[in-house]
């Protein structure tokens, strides 16, 4: 078995990462995937923290815009969050992987109302915890939740599992001569505007210094990969 690098670990996963090829709902083969890698990172001993996007169900922006007040908008993209949560700590389950969902919007009959020091017992014990509904507040991203998250439970880096496998200087789909980056600094992000993540969230994890990985979760093994240290996707940090 390979050793990890890292002792607890904040993984983002896109809602869209978990629609597969389909790009909405839910692809049961790619979730599998997904949680058998996770759980083989638990087994590791590394702690893991989860946050999901909702992008497979809904976008406040991109679905709402212009038909709906964004707010309320917003609301629905952080319930699209939950339907992803729920997936896959039920798939994590039927591993055998102990799991508890926590919700930054209190939803009692289903998941724990999110607490930090809860949390962080619940990783102690081994146990994966999937933190839904993200920040809790409208116009913020599951992204800036996945910071916010790693800056509270005290993460080493920020796993952040994409449709695409590193930070390029430009859109390497329109532009051949794109290049991709082993590391850049959150200053060069913001700076050039690159499609790490959005400003709020890059901002917030230069602040509170947490590195951010980026790499591609095509392959879902590149998680195991990437908690061993092997060099793959892009490092952005000071
Ligand atoms: N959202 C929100 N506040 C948050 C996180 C998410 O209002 O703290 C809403 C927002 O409408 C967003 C949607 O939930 O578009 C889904 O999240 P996101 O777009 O980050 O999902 P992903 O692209 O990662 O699948």
């Amino acid at each position: 078995m390979d050793t990890p690098i890292y002792k607890r670990v904040l993984l983002k996963i896109s809602g869209e990462a978990l629609a597969g090829d389909k790009h909405s709902g839910l692809d049961f083969e790619v979730i599998g995937r997904v949680c058998d890698s996770i759980q083989e990172c638990v087994k590791m001993g590394v702690q893991v923290g989860l946050v999901v996007g909702g992008g497979n169900f809904w976008r406040g922006v991109k679905d709402g815009g212009g038909r709906m007040e964004r707010t309320r908008a917003d609301h629905m993209g952080m319930m699209a969050t939950v339907l992803n949560c729920l997936a896959v700590a039920d798939v994590l389950e039927q591993k055998g992987v102990d799991v508890r969902v926590q919700t930054a919007i209190e939803m009692r009959a289903i998941a724990e109302p999110y607490i930090r020091s809860k949390a962080i017992r619940h990783l102690e014990k081994g146990r994966v915890v999937i933190f839904g509904c993200g920040t809790g507040n409208p116009f913020f991203s599951t992204d800036t939740a996945a910071v916010l998250r790693a800056a509270e439970i005290g993460a080493e880096v920020i796993l952040l599992a994409k449709n695409i496998d590193g930070v390029y200087s430009a859109d390497p789909m329109k532009d051949p001569k794109a290049v991709k980056y082993d590391f850049i600094t959150y200053d060069d992000v913001l700076a050039q505007h690159l499609q790490v993540m959005d400003s709020t969230a890059t901002s917030l994890s230069m602040d509170n210094h947490i590195p951010v990985l980026l790499f591609a979760l095509k392959d879902p093994h590149n998680i195991v990969r990437v908690v061993c240290g092997e060099k793959i996707g892009t490092i952005v940090k000071e």
